[in-house]
């Protein structure tokens, strides 16, 4: 049986667990939140606001994140990424330098585990439309074109030097458009808000009537709301990754979209999922990605030696495993 990705369904259940939360009772009477939503960087994209006079701000702020799917998008032929894909070699512009360059130093940090070049394997399976388990001589042939050190960037130039080469940059660019998204709605004066890109949660501030905002990570893989723990943030992020959205499941096999370099199959490390609590979304979204890859034992040490990032890894018996510091931030 093949079981279709749920993207949107999930990024809405994530966001409703955000919108509960920040409802409870016993918190004081606040204005009561507006949101506005697009289906961007495929899957749903929310701002949460409180103030009507924001809300040109927050369009403003999706109309950016419109404008940044028309940079990192790997399937869109409008896109620059698909363009400097075809080219091989291209000057870019900084956006896309700056998000390529911190992809990069997740490959060096995971010696290959991480990988920038898997979009020819990743797009194989196709995890945001009918995905599908690939021919074995198609993931051969992808898999001949995957290698990170292939990718140069000098001054404003990314070269690769295998032509066929395909960078993805689903791994890190949903955290770095929601962080220039919270540096626009910032510059016009907003003051409370909470960004929602899939998995990806970053807030400015904290709640108009000064509580912190509740965000549930739920258990991976699972159809129900239940969560797994609750924390506490003001202006931070909270990004997870894992088999959320982006899977399906093949002769009882789950397909996760985090793929392992070397076969280009799903990695299987004994993870469901990590979640990093941070200051920097783009940080968060690199880190989410390059825990998963390490497993949980390097993860956990890598996260331990990150100064101000906190996580959860879940592993695939639902025991939830935290960092040092992230049991301060839990809502119990
Ligand atoms: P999302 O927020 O979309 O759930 P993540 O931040 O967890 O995603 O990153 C997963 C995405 O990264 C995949 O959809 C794919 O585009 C890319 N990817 C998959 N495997 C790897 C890998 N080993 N190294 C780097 N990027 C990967
Ligand atoms: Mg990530």
């Amino acid at each position: 049986m093949v079981k279709r990705p749920k993207t949107a369904k999930n990024a809405l259940i994530i966001f409703i667990t955000i919108f509960f939360a920040a409802n409870l009772p016993g918190c004081g009477n606040s204005a009561a939140p507006m949101t506005e939503q697009s289906f961007l960087l495929d899957t749903i994209v929310t701002v949460t606001y409180y103030r009507e006079a924001d809300r040109s701000a927050v369009l403003e702020a999706l109309d950016l994140c419109r404008e940044y799917d028309l940079v990192f998008s790997r399937t869109n032929p409008a896109s620059e990424l698909y363009r400097l894909n075809a080219a091989g070699s291209m000057s870019v512009s900084p956006a896309l330098r700056e998000v390529l360059a911190l992809a990069l130093d997740c490959c060096r940090e995971s010696g290959g585990r991480f990988d920038v070049t898997l979009g020819g394997v990743s797009a194989l399976y196709d995890f945001g439309g009918e995905a599908h388990r690939p021919d074995d001589a198609a993931l051969r042939e992808a898999l001949s074109h995957v290698g990170w050190e292939t990718v140069r960037i000098e001054g404003d130039t990314v070269t690769m030097t295998d032509p066929e080469t395909v960078l993805d940059l689903g791994s890190v660019a949903k955290g770095w458009i929601a962080d220039r998204m919270k540096e626009l709605l910032v510059s016009r004066g907003v003051e409370h808000a909470i960004l929602s890109l899939g998995g990806n949660i970053l807030c400015l501030g904290g709640r108009p009537d000064g509580a912190p905002y509740k965000v549930g990570i739920q258990y991976p893989e699972r159809d129900s709301s239940a969560l797994a723990a609750t924390v506490s943030i003001r202006g931070e992020s909270v990004v997870t990754s894992g088999v959320y959205e982006r899977f399906f499941v093949d002769n009882g096999e789950v397909f996760a979209h985090i793929l392992d370099p070397k076969t280009g199959l799903p990695l299987r490390n004994g993870l469901l999922a990590v979640s990093i609590v941070g200051p920097c979304s783009a940080r968060c979204d690199a880190l989410s990605t390059l825990c998963f890859v390490l497993g949980l034992d390097e993860g956990l040490r890598y996260i331990e030696a990150t100064e101000g990032y906190e996580a959860v890894f879940i592993t695939d018996d639902h025991v939830l495993h935290r960092s040092s510091g992230f049991g301060a931030l839990e809502t119990k």
